[in-house]
């Protein structure tokens, strides 16, 4: 089945490569001709979501703030896409600074889903999600701060990739809430994404939360067999407010894992349903702290003001759109003095029951099975000025990134032909096959 609406879609893009991508395919022609062995990602057209730094390249966020910014340096994936001769077409739409669920949130243009136009491609990374679905590329990154992978690749029907936390190195990742932030992949099928995995994956002692580790094959570890696999599947993910279809569509998955030789066993995490708030609190703190380095000072966007406290608010108001500022305004109020025990303070317990909720479900089992969002995706303009129906769509991936864990969103059906997704959720990793 191949995306549909591709008609009136609208570009998953914010700004193109040309002249780089035939530089780097006229490079590998070179090597093929003279008999030389090619790299794992020579001539595989890519996209990169414009929140990753490209040495020379703008990297906007979707925000006015960063409009005419240009990275000095690449990022560590970069650098590893670099040594694999990768092709990038273009930096990718998303919500600004990553915040969002529908990448209605840029400040530049409006992304469509490619199955159908009226809809959403996801968010926060839907112009990466979009541009696999669509066949502009074969792969593209992404970031996961509560979901941004995940969900927009249910919502355009392609696998999406969140690492562990640690796996991959943020540096030269533009900061969203740090402790959630990782860089994550879109594919068309687990066997790209194993790939792109082994092609971004490892220890960056750029970044100090970089987790040392020796080298692994994802691909290696692909063993197309889940005989004896035991798959434990969370009541709490599959209550209130997930939709009949989606529903269904998921036992007929778990029901085709069954026949295929696993076992399927119901788990508890009662702490679930106070996950979506603590992400809520948490990400917001985080990003008020890590945003306070757009002053008009450092970093892109200066509005001039009568003195440096006017230039200050002038550039801050101008250069932020509703959703960031909203995050900023949340994140300061819940670290403020009079209120960091009351909301900061426990959420961050609540962080830690989360995890205490995962560690138990895969003590029993070897992976989580869930729906990656309650529903498929929402018309384009539904969710835009109601912020908490915005939010309430994230409660499947959110707790995945409190906890640190690694998920994936696998394509497993389609509802009024919108792909619906599930998603797998592993303990930390032990084991994969070592090179
Ligand atoms: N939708 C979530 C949010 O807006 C997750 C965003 C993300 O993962 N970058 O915070």
């Amino acid at each position: 089945m191949a995306a549909a609406g591709i008609n009136s879609y609208r570009p998953a893009a914010l700004s193109d490569n040309r002249g780089f991508a035939l530089e780097a395919a006229a490079l590998t022609d070179k090597k093929i001709a003279a008999g030389e062995a090619i790299a794992d990602l020579a001539g595989i057209p890519g996209a990169i979501k414009d929140n990753i730094c490209v040495k020379g390249q703008q990297v906007t966020c979707a925000s006015k703030m960063l409009a005419s910014y240009r990275s000095p340096y690449d990022a560590t994936v970069i650098e590893k896409l670099n040594a694999l001769d990768y092709v990038s077409l273009g930096k990718t739409n998303m919500d600004e600074f990553a915040m969002g669920s529908s990448t209605e949130n840029s400040a530049f243009q409006v992304t469509t889903n490619p199955w159908n136009a009226k809809y959403v491609p996801g968010g926060s990374s839907g112009g990466s999600a979009a541009a696999v679905a669509a066949g502009e590329v074969v792969w593209s990154l992404g970031s996961d701060t509560g979901g941004s992978v995940r969900q927009p690749a249910a919502y355009c029907g392609v696998v999406g990739l969140k690492p562990t936390y640690g796996l991959v190195s943020r540096y030269g990742l533009i900061a969203f809430a740090s402790s959630l932030d990782q860089i994550g992949c879109f594919t068309n099928d687990v066997e790209d994404c194993a790939v792109m995995l082994n092609a971004i994956a490892g220890y960056d002692k750029k970044d100090s939360t970089s987790v040392p580790q020796g080298a692994k094959d994802y691909k290696k570890a692909l063993v197309n067999d889940v005989k004896g696999m035991k798959i434990g599947i969370p009541e709490e993910f599959f209550g209130e407010g997930l939709d009949t279809e989606c529903r269904k569509i998921l036992d007929d998955a778990i029901e085709t894992y069954k026949k295929l030789g696993a076992q399927i066993i119901t788990v508890k995490m009662p702490n679930m349903k106070y996950g979506l708030a603590a992400y809520y609190i948490i990400a917001p703190a985080e990003a008020s702290s890590n945003l306070g380095r757009y002053d008009g000072v450092g970093f892109g966007m200066r509005v001039p003001g009568k003195d440096i406290v006017d230039m200050y608010c002038k550039t801050r108001s101008e250069g932020f759109g509703p959703e960031v500022k909203r995050r900023i305004l949340l994140g300061t109020y819940v670290l403020s003095a009079g209120y960091y025990d009351a909301y900061y303070l426990r959420a961050m317990k609540v962080r830690t029951l989360v995890r205490q909720d995962y560690d138990k479900a895969l003590s029993q089992c070897d992976i989580l099975l869930t729906p990656t969002a309650p529903d498929t995706a929402f018309e384009i303009g539904k969710n835009k000025e109601n912020p908490l129906s915005m939010y309430l769509g994230d409660v499947c991936t959110v707790t995945v990134n409190l906890a640190g864990l690694p998920g994936i969103s696998i394509p497993c059906g389609y509802k009024n032909g919108l792909p619906v997704g599930m998603q797998l959720i592993g303990s930390f990793p032990t084991g994969e096959v070592e090179i």
